[in-house]
């Protein structure tokens, strides 16, 4: 399932670039995530952090005052993008509980936004995203997608950190209240879900925020992804485990709990959201300070590795189709077929899906 495909370059100096470029997508630290050193892929180096610090500088928030930007949306005779309805969100695991339900209302954006268009879908690098999404031989599976879900939330972050980073001169960054008092993303607008089981509008930035801090919290936390729990290294990874062992769940063999795989997928959806956001309410910005290339690269790297891996379903991913079968169309992304989604997770107590 993680095997490379047809979309392999020959070149090796491509492979070569999109490794330096992942590294330069060090944005910001995530939150502290970058502090969470999982076991085999001591990824938190001091040094590196200290030069995304000094970096900053070159994220700062985009302003939208450009007025020779384009309209986030394309002339009226495009129609609207076909996107269609999205699902009521799947109950969550416990600590999820206050949140997740989606529900969509019926106007739809007039125009295709521009960041469904070809001309706006490239990278900063040439290359395969297969190798970065591409499991190494001898890691086990829940091992890699633990590493996997701390690189992608720490590329989200550096993204969202766009966004947040309040402006020198209004003093709040792009997304605000005022600005995103739903947690929209086109059509589509996610709400909470409060203690009373009741769907609520949050502010996208209160959203994001608690989505954010319950992800980080997620990641930190030592049952779910443990990492010094063992005195001695996990048994190599083989691959006849889940056959050998009828009980067998996503990660087992590397001491993950049986929720593992839930709770990486409610995690997935969620962090899918927080980039659907981006676009559909701040690309321009990204387009503005010609960053929408490295929202790109972010974003198919993101929905690259939750395909081959099954982490979410096509309708957690409705509101980007568009993008994904741009992607799709380009060779960019592999097809994934159902059947295999279905395979990349078999490992798993728990279906694809949810
Ligand atoms: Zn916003």
């Amino acid at each position: 399932m993680a095997s490379r495909t047809s979309l392999e370059m020959d070149d090796p100096e491509w492979e070569w670039d999109i490794e330096i470029m992942m590294d330069n997508l060090e944005l910001q630290q995530a939150n502290g995530v970058g502090g969470n050193h999982r076991r085999a892929f001591g990824r938190a180096n001091p040094a590196r952090n200290q030069n995304q610090n000094q970096n900053q500088n070159q994220n700062q928030p985009p302003s939208r005052v450009n007025t020779s930007s384009p309209s986030g949306y394309g002339p009226p005779s495009l129609g609207p993008p076909t996107i269609p309805a999205a699902p009521a969100s799947p109950s969550l695991t416990q600590s999820m509980a206050n949140n997740d339900h989606a529900h969509q209302n019926n106007n739809a954006p007039p125009k295709t936004p521009l960041f469904f268009r070809e001309a706006y879908a490239g990278f900063i690098v040439k290359g395969n995203f297969m190798t970065l999404a591409a499991k190494p031989h001898l890691v086990e599976e829940g091992e890699w997608l633990a590493h996997q879900m701390v690189e992608q939330n720490r590329l989200l972050s550096g993204m969202l950190k766009c966004v947040e980073t309040p402006d020198r001169s209004s003093g709040r960054g792009i997304c605000y209240e005022q600005a995103c008092p739903t947690m929209s993303a086109g059509p589509t607008t996610y709400t909470w879900i409060d203690t009373n089981r009741n769907p609520i509008n949050l502010p996208a930035p209160t959203y994001i925020k608690h989505i954010q801090t319950w992800v980080n919290g997620k990641i930190q936390d030592q049952s779910l992804f443990p990492t010094d729990n063992f005195s001695s290294a996990p048994p190599l990874f083989s691959a006849n485990a889940p056959l050998d062992d009828p009980n067998h769940w996503l990660g087992k063999t590397s001491g993950f709990p049986q929720r593992f795989e839930t709770e990486i997928k409610n995690m997935y959806k969620q962090m899918f959201r927080c980039y659907a956001h981006l676009y559909w309410q701040h690309w321009i910005a990204f387009w503005d300070t010609s960053s929408h290339r490295e929202l790109n690269t972010c974003f198919v790297h993101f929905v690259n590795v939750g395909r081959v891996y099954g982490l979410f379903t096509d309708k957690d991913t409705e509101p980007m189709q568009p993008l994904i079968d741009l992607w799709v169309r380009q060779g960019v992304l592999p097809e994934v077929k159902k059947s295999e989604l279905s395979a990349a997770s078999s490992s798993g107590a728990v279906p694809v899906g949810g």
